[in-house]
């Protein structure tokens, strides 16, 4: 496919279960959390990179990368996190394009929670925001994760603001009602998105 729809929202805000709803619709997902674990898989060129990098101590005991240790050093030095996103985020990047140009769909849903934060608006035809507010981020992020609603809070701080998001999506869908709600609400979208698709 070569009409890409980039999925964004605030943690708990739905981007899963809004993006599960256009696959039940046939269309084809990519998703960066999952690329971003493929880059560094066992036996990947960013494993090996970040290997050469940092020693065998990034390394768990069978090989596979230990997460834990590298977010510790890339905390403790900000030059080290630099080094690690310049190496990933390209890596990252052209992985979801290739993914969404192999998609056999009329189009593709790239769900990117940090879309607008880290610019990967540039890389999509079209941006679809998943809204709600900051307090029902909170309620529902807490009834799924074993976190606090101070942690949650936290985290809603570090991504760019409700309104900013707001401003810069060409669709939002508001998730702040049933979830039997959104069912309509794609559909009208997806309509939308294969006549965007199929014109452009
Ligand atoms: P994250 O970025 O934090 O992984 P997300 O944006 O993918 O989150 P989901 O996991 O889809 O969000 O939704 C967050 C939680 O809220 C889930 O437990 C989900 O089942 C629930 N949820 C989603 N939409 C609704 C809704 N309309 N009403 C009630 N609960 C909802």
């Amino acid at each position: 496919a070569n009409f890409i729809i980039g999925l964004t929202g605030g943690i708990g805000s739905g981007k899963t279960t809004v993006a599960n709803i256009f696959a039940e619709l046939g269309i084809t997902l990519v998703d960066a959390d999952i690329v971003a674990r493929e880059v560094v898989q066992q036996g990947s060129i960013g494993l090996n990179n970040i290997v050469q990098h940092f020693g065998e101590q990034v390394l768990l005991a069978d090989g596979s990368l230990n997460r834990a240790r590298l977010r510790e050093i890339i905390f403790q030095d900000a030059s080290q996190r630099l080094w690690l996103n310049s190496l990933l985020h390209p890596m990252i990047r052209e992985t979801m394009l290739a993914q969404c140009k192999e998609a056999q769909s009329d189009y593709v849903i790239m769900v990117v929670p940090l879309l607008f934060e880290n610019g990967l608006d540039s890389l999509v035809d079209r941006t679809l925001l998943v809204d709600i507010s900051p307090e029902l981020q909170q309620q529902r992020t807490v009834a799924r994760d074993a976190v606090t609603a101070e942690q949650v809070k936290n985290i809603i701080g570090s991504q760019a603001s409700r309104a900013e998001k707001l401003s810069k999506a060409d669709d939002v869908i508001d998730n702040q009602g049933e979830i039997s709600a959104l069912k309509c609400k794609v559909q009208a979208l997806h309509n939308l998105y294969l006549s965007l698709a199929n014109n452009s």
